[in-house]
């Protein structure tokens, strides 16, 4: 396995079991991810581009084949590995902030480093985001799109290899939600983390170094962008 390559996954096959019935999400996905790769996850509703992001991040667990990070299987890890990949490796940013209403966009911030091993300041992450002049804030006066930017700012603070967000524009309008991309992108940049965006969106796939289409939890298929284009270029 080359040195560089972040995520390894072999075969995997995903399949869900609610009493009876069994929805399989994945089937036969292999891929792999190399450091600082800018990954767009392109497919309909229910194509199992979820699913793939959550095993990625140690959220879920596969039901055949293989998926490593680096050199650590995440298949057959433990719970309480698992745990400590996510809180060491991984930052999270979902479609939803999950703010904590009570705390400043600073607290907010501060919270994640305390179990984090080698965090970075709390005020360069939220300047990262672009949001010092609101560090003070609570979320309550913040717009959705400054809330997501705090959510990226908590999840990059404890310098993460790989940011993983799921639908991170889904509750956005137009203007805020490519403000949050040109963040998620000039960290993808800035500080050469690997990262994996799930979207709707077709039109954010020229961001991306590459494009990965699922379909009914396949690979169909996926594009190397040649050149990038940057998010402030982007219109849908
Ligand atoms: P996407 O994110 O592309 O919309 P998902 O990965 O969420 O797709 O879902 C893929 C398939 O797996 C869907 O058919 C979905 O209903 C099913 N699924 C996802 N999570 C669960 C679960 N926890 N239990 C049962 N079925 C699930
Ligand atoms: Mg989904």
């Amino acid at each position: 396995m080359p040195d560089d390559t972040v995520f390894t996954a072999d075969h995997v096959g995903k399949v869900y079991r609610t009493g009876e019935v069994e929805v399989v999400a994945l089937r036969d996905v292999s891929l792999q991810i190399r450091r600082g790769e800018f990954i767009v996850l392109l497919g309909a509703s229910g194509s199992g581009k979820s699913t793939l992001l959550n095993i990625l991040g140690g959220l879920d667990v596969a039901s055949s084949g293989s998926v490593h990070f680096g050199a650590q299987a995440l298949t057959g890890a433990g719970e309480a590995a698992l745990t400590r990949y996510r809180r060491e490796h991984v930052g999270f940013v979902f479609q939803f902030y999950n703010l904590i209403p009570s705390l400043t966009v600073r607290e907010n911030v501060a919270l994640v480093t305390d179990i984090a091993t080698d965090p970075m300041g709390v005020d360069e992450a939220i300047a990262l985001v672009g949001l010092m002049p609101r560090a003070d804030h609570f979320p309550a006066q913040l717009s959705g799109g400054e809330q997501q930017r705090v959510a990226i700012a908590r999840a990059i603070v404890k310098k993460p290899e790989v940011l993983l967000c799921d639908e991170p524009t889904g509750a956005l309008d137009y203007a805020t939600g490519k403000l949050v991309l040109e963040v998620i992108a000039r960290i993808n940049a800035e500080l050469g983390t690997t990262a994996v965006v799930i979207t709707h969106n077709a039109a954010i796939a020229g961001m991306a170094d590459r494009v990965v289409h699922l379909g009914d939890g396949t690979i169909q298929r996926i594009e190397t962008n040649a050149h990038k284009i940057s998010p402030a270029e982007l219109r849908w």
